[in-house]
């Protein structure tokens, strides 16, 4: 692991009480939270590039309790634009339908492209971004793609929203949050040449020591508890976390729903690697009593026989690529322009996709004028079964 800390990174973390998605009381709350440890100044300087990580996981309406809330990435965005900040938010979502990737409904759905809007900073579909090809030391996976944007910031902060995860991994927070700096559907490939839990978040820690936030603020007013990350209930917590280290801020986020830090997997095997503080013993917490926080009933996951072969087939059944319909291509070359990986040739008045350079983020399919990219689903099995299930939903 090549990102050890560095003499002057504090493992303090805030914890502050708020209660509502009121803006103006959000504000004074993250105001706070910053405050504890060390005020707005200490991470954020005028003209500085900011890169704001919201946690967008999905296209659901307007404050649903797996996405950050639109109005805490608002307040957000306000308090470091008063700090004179250039800002830009990004996100590639999780998951996708008949091939198409959810990114762009769910920034839209969510409420997150009205904030960028109406708040003049710039929005950044990751899906679209250019890709920097990074190398990681990882048994499963030796280099991944991740979005340009997020080299090109000074400053990354990400907003995590604190809900469970019934992937083995007990809540989903800032580590994993990092996992939506890479674009597209090459996410779901990695669980599936990683299939296990102890395999696959160590790609998690390994891309987290390539892009580790200076910010973590977590959304933690409303969660979701039960079988989250996306098919839990909703939970009020009301709290906002805040660290430099979002290894501790996760550790600090596990203790309030009453879950040993260590138990999860992503702060273990990062803490264990030296990218941030997972013990309680070397966390300040600074704020609220953590102890007196508690929430003792928060609903785990209950989803907890999980068997990778079963998942490794459900994957590679649905697994979807770009095809392209040579009779309908015009060869106007619009695909080879907006692949961020350069994986479109035109060879011999004919177009080919270099398989193993695409990431299927289906930019291609999007961008082409004559509807002749179209995502299929590599497997015959998994390709009717999608028909079918799709025809009746
Ligand atoms: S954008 Fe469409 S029509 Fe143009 S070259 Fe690509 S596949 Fe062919
Ligand atoms: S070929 Fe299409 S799906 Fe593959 S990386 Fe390029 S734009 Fe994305």
């Amino acid at each position: 692991m090549e990102k050890k800390l560095s003499s002057g990174f504090s493992s303090q973390v805030s914890l502050v009480k708020c209660s509502d998605y009121d803006l103006a009381l959000l504000k004074q709350k993250i105001y706070l939270a910053l405050e504890l440890i060390g005020g707005v100044n200490k991470f954020i300087q005028k003209g500085m590039k900011v890169l704001i990580k919201p946690n967008i996981m999905m296209p659901k309406k307007y404050g649903f309790p797996a996405n950050t809330h639109p109005l805490f990435l608002k307040a957000v965005i306000q308090i470091f634009k008063e700090s004179g900040a250039q800002i830009t938010v990004g996100e590639s979502s999780a998951g996708s339908q008949a091939g198409v990737t959810f990114t762009k409904k769910a920034l839209k759905i969510s409420g997150t492209e009205e904030v960028a809007e109406t708040e003049g900073v710039k929005l950044v579909n990751f899906d679209f971004d250019q890709v920097c090809l990074t190398e990681i030391k990882n048994p499963h996976v030796h280099s991944i793609p991740i979005a340009k944007t997020v080299f090109e910031a000074d400053l990354v902060v990400s907003l995590p929203k604190l809900k469970t995860h019934t992937f083995a991994n007990i809540i989903t927070g800032a580590i994993k949050n990092i996992y939506g700096v890479i674009p597209g559907q090459i996410k779901a490939e990695y669980h599936r040449l990683a299939p296990r839990p102890e395999q696959f978040f160590t790609i998690i820690r390994d891309l987290f020591g390539v892009v580790r936030p200076g910010l973590t603020i977590f959304d933690a007013i409303e969660g979701m508890e039960g079988d989250g990350p996306s098919a839990g209930e909703a939970r009020q917590i009301g709290y906002i976390i805040a660290s430099e280290d979002a290894v501790a801020a996760d550790a600090v986020a596990t203790e309030l729903i009453n879950v040993p830090s260590m138990k999860v997997l992503t702060t273990r095997l990062c803490a264990e690697a030296g990218l941030g503080k997972g013990k309680m013993e070397e966390i300040t917490v600074l704020g609220e009593d953590l102890e007196k926080s508690v929430i003792k009933n928060f609903k785990l996951p209950t989803t907890t026989v999980y068997n990778p072969y079963l998942y490794r087939l459900i994957l590679t059944l649905t697994k979807t690529e770009p095809f392209i319909n040579q009779k309908k291509c015009t060869l106007c070359k619009v695909c080879l322009d907006s692949c961020p990986m350069r994986a479109i040739a035109l060879s011999d008045k004919t177009l080919l996709i270099n398989r193993s350079q695409c990431i299927r983020c289906f930019c291609c399919s999007e961008t082409c004028p004559h509807q002749a990219i179209k995502p299929r689903r590599k497997n015959f099995l998994g390709n009717v079964l999608s028909k079918i299930i799709l025809s009746r939903w």
